[in-house]
């Protein structure tokens, strides 16, 4: 890297950290981004010339909201609702919701900074954004839930719609809750499109939707062992996460022939030497989707299953390969330097931004296989993408028909990655090919598009 771009790297920051004050994740975001672009920078003069970087940090639009809602005893709360309209210079806005306690402005930015460039690689015309509250779903019964969704539906139907802003699930958003935020939108614009995808699959749902981040995961991660000789066959594999994401990560982590050894929440994690099978998952989609329960169950059921609490992180089982599917920054130094220690050998994320910055470096110093989740978890975009289509075209495709488009959006993504990562020694640089990727083709519209 040449002097002067370091220079513009640290002013960048500089002002990035000015200008949005304890954003400490969406600082992260942009830095790790900035940095993998730089030689492209460099490269390009008229990039710098034209302020892309500066434009893509700053979003095109930042909803935020009040969210009253009345509990089962009739007593009040209000919680904040967000949409952030990041960049749509190559289609409409798409990006989920996500309901979790500890969402804010800054949990909002980075997830829809990260989603422009991930929603850039999956091949499919859509613009990056992100939403949600910090109403904790945790312990709240249906018609509560029922009655928030309608009450923050009531406010962003007005923001939303099948060819400006497609929102889609993401932590503690479900098939339930896309289907009480889809029932008010309908009700308060009095049309059925596509708005969100998600859906129930008898009302406009596409096939796979709910598997696909999870399957999309181990299609990349197959990917990249395939570039060492391996695959998923015979290997163990530590999982965190219980929702949506990891069961499926593990469904079909178990079904190209590996053991699944562990799931976690944020209360701990089950260790199972023996390994799922899918009875035992089939007991976690209960207990996780409709009983609602916590991960420490599963010991109770199954004694093969150790549980350990207080927040314990899986990341000292050993393994062969690691999918990080819960929640931003999971997985930090000391998780890294335990899973390179155990001898794995691909840490292949699910979760947006699980590894902190600390730990990536030490991944990647180790020479791991390593991916980001805007690559690996891409997915799940993609079939919201699909199911976009679908409901334009008032078609519905097969399971096996949206599996293969699945397959080659990921297998077009890990091209995309090595054309761009690979780096002087053969060592493939995920981070900085998807983030390269991603970049060059949302600067190329934005250039296109002139100064908006
Ligand atoms: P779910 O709500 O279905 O599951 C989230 C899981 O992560 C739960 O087991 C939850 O445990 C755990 N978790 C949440 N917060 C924390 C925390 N602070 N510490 C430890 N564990 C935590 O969400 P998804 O599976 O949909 O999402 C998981 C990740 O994947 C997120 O980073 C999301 O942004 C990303 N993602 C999701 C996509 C999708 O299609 N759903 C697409 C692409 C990315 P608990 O019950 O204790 O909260």
């Amino acid at each position: 890297m040449s002097a002067f771009t370091d220079r513009y790297i640290k002013n960048f920051m500089a002002e990035l950290l000015a200008r949005n004050p304890g954003e400490t994740e969406f600082h992260q975001a942009v830095s790790e981004v900035l940095n993998s672009v730089a030689p492209c920078l460099e490269e390009y003069p008229f990039l710098l010339e034209n302020k892309i970087m500066e434009r893509m940090v700053e979003p095109e639009r930042v909803i935020m909201f009040r969210v009253p809602w009345m509990d089962d005893a009739g007593e009040i709360h209000i919680n904040r609702g967000f949409r952030v309209q990041m960049n749509s210079a190559i289609g409409p806005y798409k990006g989920g919701i996500r309901f979790h306690a500890s969402v804010n402005l800054s949990i909002m930015k980075f997830l829809a900074f990260e989603q422009t460039f991930k929603n850039a690689l999956t091949t499919l015309p859509m613009g990056g954004a992100k939403g949600g509250s910090d109403f904790n779903p945790r312990g709240k019964s249906d018609a509560e839930v029922m009655r928030f969704c309608q009450s923050f539906m009531t406010e962003l139907q007005r923001h939303i719609g099948q060819d400006t802003d497609v929102p889609a699930g993401d932590i503690g958003v479900g098939g339930r809750e896309i289907g009480y935020l889809f029932g008010q939108y309908k009700r308060l614009r009095d049309e059925f499109t596509g708005t969100l995808t998600g859906k129930g699959f008898a009302w406009g749902g596409s096939s796979l939707r709910p598997e696909a981040t999870g399957y999309g995961v181990c299609y990349f991660a197959q990917q990249m062992l395939a570039t060492r000789g391996e695959s998923f066959e015979g290997k163990t594999v530590v999982v965190s996460g219980a929702g949506n994401v990891a069961q499926y990560a593990a469904q079909k982590a178990m079904r190209l022939g590996a053991k699944v050894v562990t799931l976690s929440d944020s209360d701990g994690y089950i260790y199972d030497p023996d390994g799922l099978d899918e009875e035992k998952l089939n007991y976690v989609l209960q207990l996780k989707n409709v009983i609602r329960g916590r991960i420490k169950e599963y010991a109770k059921k199954y004694p093969s299953a150790t549980y350990y609490g207080d927040g314990a992180k899986p990341w000292g089982v050993k393994c062969d390969i690691a999918l990080p599917c819960a929640t931003q920054n999971e997985l930090d130094a000391e998780g890294a330097r335990k899973l390179v220690g155990n001898g794995c050998i691909c840490i292949t994320e699910g979760a947006n931004m699980p590894s902190t910055p600390e730990a990536i470096e030490i991944i990647q110093g180790a020479k791991l296989l390593y991916s980001p989740g805007k690559a690996s978890n891409a997915g799940g975009v993609a079939t919201s993408g699909l199911e976009m289509t679908q409901n334009s075209i008032r078609q519905k495709w097969t399971p096996e028909e949206v599996d293969g488009h699945l397959r080659r959006i990921m297998s077009d993504i890990h091209e995309a990655c090595t054309k761009y990562g690979t780096e002087a020694d053969g060592y493939v640089n995920y981070v900085k090919g998807a983030n390269t990727a991603g970049f060059l083709k949302v600067a190329g519209a934005m250039m296109d598009q002139g100064l908006v």
